[in-house]
């Protein structure tokens, strides 16, 4: 679907109340009526409406529930309600340095298939991005013997400054040009909708519905990659601010005329623990930090550091004392119930220890109650694929909900 062909206007309270009730179904995994009810606030004879609607439009179905198959049968059967996986296709894809990954999802949420491609380039002009995905989504349908028109929403997660909402890039290491409308371009050249959005929010949405923040209705994601990232969940929602700007926890100041950060400003938290803050300390002082490639001069480091080398020690110790000062400013912030440390690779551990948990504590303002909680989850790209893949799922059941409401 071109995004022309788009439902006009926002969701009515029925369409708002039917998509609450598809997100508190998905959920659960699976559900009975009266609970519906309960856990949404919405009436019974109203969830049964909805419910009616939405089995009559196959985005639902029902079950017999699993504490009925338990309880040997006596009585009536309770009647469950669960997601209709193959009412939709759904489509995740993260771009990185270089690399694509995707995954297709089921309307219910469930991995399909998973698949990784080689981009053009680390960085690209727009239309060379938008071919690239193309090819990706050809390849991912192809595994499964469908074609990409089959998928019902594409969700895309990049790395930037990002106005979801208007699904506009003001700025993004993956790309040469500044200002990208990417959403309509994408939307141009593929027949479904796009939904587009900063990668660390999208870690943010997959941990809110998969991973460590299920059931949390104020947490905050920060993501180690290259650079560090951070999502903001308030009242179950992603914070992006205005302009799509929020967030970025990778430029917060920590040192007043510090150091040369790759935004132009000094003093970021990024030019203390991001790979090349890193790599520009090792190689002024660490002879054996030479080597061809950057990830074998970043290896270098971090073994000459396990090795008891002192001085790298001093700049892994650094960087790990700057992480723990950005994460206390945060919590003094947003004072959240979690914060998640989200990441792939086990070579920064550095930022991941107890010592910078420990450091971040005292930095925060004591006071008579426990502080957040801290988990630390190691995943792989392809779960930042599945957090694009699922901000594409919720856009795609907004859609269906609204068609819903056109075709009654
Ligand atoms: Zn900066």
């Amino acid at each position: 679907m071109a995004r022309q062909e788009r439902p006009p206007g926002g969701p009515d309270q029925r369409g708002m109340n039917r998509q609450q009730v598809v997100e508190v179904i998905r959920n659960a995994g699976q559900i009975a009526r009266i609970d519906i009810a309960q856990k949404t606030g919405v009436s019974p004879a109203t969830v049964t409406a909805i419910t009616s609607d939405l089995i009559g439009a196959g985005l639902i179905e029902e079950v017999a529930s699993d504490e009925a198959r338990t309880s040997g049968g006596r009585g009536r059967p309770r009647v469950a309600l669960r997601v209709r996986g193959a009412a939709h296709l759904v489509a995740g894809v993260k771009v990185s340095f270089g690399t694509l990954s995707l995954v297709l999802i089921d309307f219910e949420g469930t991995t399909i298939v998973e698949h990784d491609a080689e981009l053009s380039g680390p960085r690209l002009a727009p239309d060379v991005l938008s071919r690239d995905i193309l090819r990706g989504l050809d390849a991912i349908t192809a595994k499964i013997g469908r074609v990409t028109a089959d998928i019902s929403g594409l969700g895309v997660g990049l790395a930037g400054t990002i106005n979801a909402p208007e699904g506009f890039v003001h700025w993004s290491p993956s790309l040469t040009e500044r200002n990208v409308q990417l959403r309509d371009m994408l939307e141009a050249l593929l027949p479904m909708p796009v939904f587009l959005d900063n990668d660390a929010n999208l870690v943010a949405k997959a941990e809110q519905l998969f991973g460590e923040a299920r059931g949390v209705s104020d947490f905050i994601v920060v993501t180690i990659e290259q650079g560090v990232g951070m999502g903001i969940v308030i009242d179950g929602q992603i914070y992006r601010g205005t302009r799509g700007c929020g967030a970025e926890f990778g430029h917060i100041k920590v040192h007043l005329d510090g150091a040369l950060c790759r935004c132009g400003q000094r003093g970021c938290l990024e030019a203390y623990v991001s790979d090349y803050a890193l790599l520009r300390e090792a190689d002024v002082s660490l002879p054996v930090a030479a080597g061809p490639s950057r990830s074998e001069r970043l290896e270098a480091l971090f073994s000459a550091a396990h090795a008891g080398d002192h001085t790298a020690e001093t700049i892994l110790d650094r960087a790990s004392r700057m992480f723990a000062m950005g994460l206390a400013n945060i919590v003094n912030i947003f004072d959240p119930k979690l914060i998640i440390l989200s990441g792939e690779r086990m070579s920064r551990d550095f930022l991941y220890s107890d010592d910078v948990i420990s450091a971040m504590r005292d930095e925060v303002v004591q006071v008579d109650a426990p502080p957040p909680e801290v988990k630390i989850h190691k995943w792989g790209d392809s779960m930042w694929a599945k957090g694009a893949a699922a901000y594409a799922m919720e856009g795609v059941t907004e859609l269906a909900v609204r068609r819903l409401a056109i075709d009654a």
